[in-house]
């Protein structure tokens, strides 16, 4: 039998969501002066997100967590290649005709992606659209594409086509079909901009959670008894199941994986994640999980690793000094691999 999950959430959970939503959960802590707020999980970039905000009082700190889901919004609305009427699509849509003027925004995460893309050797790569877009729809059709298809796909990707002017604010396509897909680094980009005005609107401490890419900033909501945030990994080979525990403060992770987001074509069961040399998917590694100081870094990092495998990924990240990795392979689930300096991040 062929069947085709899609890797976007369906419309009955979104509408559970909706009803959830309307319930808000405001803890006081133990410490009279600060206040925590914890949101309920929200559907938002074609995710589910939740924010937490301590704060002096109570009002503050749900004024942060508003002001963090408008900021999730907001890049979802401007960066989102599902949205006909999103700055990317407009540039998808015009950039090889002609320069199109883009926002402040939009330019820092294509410069900061293309930034990835040298680190990682051309491993995460935001050109990488047409064969996104190719392996979606086979899914849709339950069909693999045809070696045709993929090659001429593949032709339209390489971030070195793709021309940026920071002063004029302006992207432009060098190859026509080329379309940017920003649903390995967006997300990322979001959590810190969310992060950003939580503080701008008073919080002392809070947590940003987007479909488990987490950034954890200040004080905890408990913070004469607990110093870190704790957060904990989910284990790829169980629905339910935690792997490990981080303690984390002031630090971000993200975690990539084919185990949640993935199309399956027959039996074979194709991660989203495509590696850009190959127009194929990545299937060496199960999970891979980055800590970083920015959300935006973990992001694009946790999508390059999963292309990368882990001798070369684990070599990488090994190589950047504030950037630590936690690796779980396919052909060994529960078994994980970490750079060394992830384990003062692990919680015993
Ligand atoms: P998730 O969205 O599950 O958190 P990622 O952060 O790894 O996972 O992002 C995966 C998304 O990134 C894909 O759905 C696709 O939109 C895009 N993508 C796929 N392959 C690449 C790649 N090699 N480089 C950059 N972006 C990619
Ligand atoms: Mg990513």
């Amino acid at each position: 039998m062929e069947r085709c999950i899609l890797n976007r959430t369906p419309r009955a959970a979104i509408t559970i969501v909706a009803i959830v939503t309307a319930i808000v959960v405001i803890r006081i802590s133990t410490q009279p002066d600060v206040y925590s707020v914890d949101s309920p999980f929200r559907q938002v970039m074609g995710t589910f997100a939740r924010v937490s905000a301590v704060s002096g009082s109570e009002k503050t700190a749900q004024l942060c967590v508003d002001a963090a889901f408008d900021e999730l919004t907001g890049v979802d609305d401007m960066m989102s290649d599902y949205k006909a009427d999103s700055e990317l699509s407009e540039v998808n849509n015009n950039a090889f005709g002609e320069p199109v003027k883009v926002s402040g925004a939009l330019m820092e995460v294509l410069l900061a992606a293309v930034e990835y893309s040298r680190q990682t050797g051309g491993a995460f790569d935001v050109t990488v659209g047409p064969v996104v877009d190719l392996w979606r729809q086979a899914g849709k059709d339950s069909q693999k594409p045809t070696d045709e298809q993929l090659a001429a796909a593949k032709a339209k990707v390489g971030y070195e086509n793709l021309i940026l002017d920071s002063q004029s604010l302006t992207v432009r396509f060098r190859v026509e079909g080329m379309r940017l897909d920003l649903g390995g680094i967006a997300k990322g980009y979001a959590i810190d901009r969310a992060a950003e005005a939580m503080r701008a609107n008073g919080a002392l401490g809070g947590m940003i959670d987007v479909g488990g890419d987490i950034q954890c900033f200040g004080i905890t909501p408990e913070p004469e008894t607990r110093e870190n945030w704790v957060i904990g990994l989910q284990d790829p080979g169980s629905d339910t199941g935690l792997l490990v525990k981080l303690k984390l403060t002031d630090t971000a992770v993200a975690t990539s994986g084919d185990y949640r987001r993935f199309v399956l074509i027959g039996d074979d069961r194709f991660s989203h994640i495509i590696n850009p040399q190959t127009s194929i998917a990545a299937g060496k590694l199960s999970s891979v999980t980055i800590i970083a100081p920015t959300a935006m870094q973990a992001d694009a990092l946790a999508t390059a690793v999963s292309v990368m495998g882990h001798e070369k990924g684990m070599e990488l990240i090994e190589s950047l000094p504030d950037a630590e990795a936690i690796l779980i392979r396919t052909a060994a689930k529960g078994e994980f691999l970490t750079t060394s300096g992830a384990q003062r991040y692990i919680q015993p």
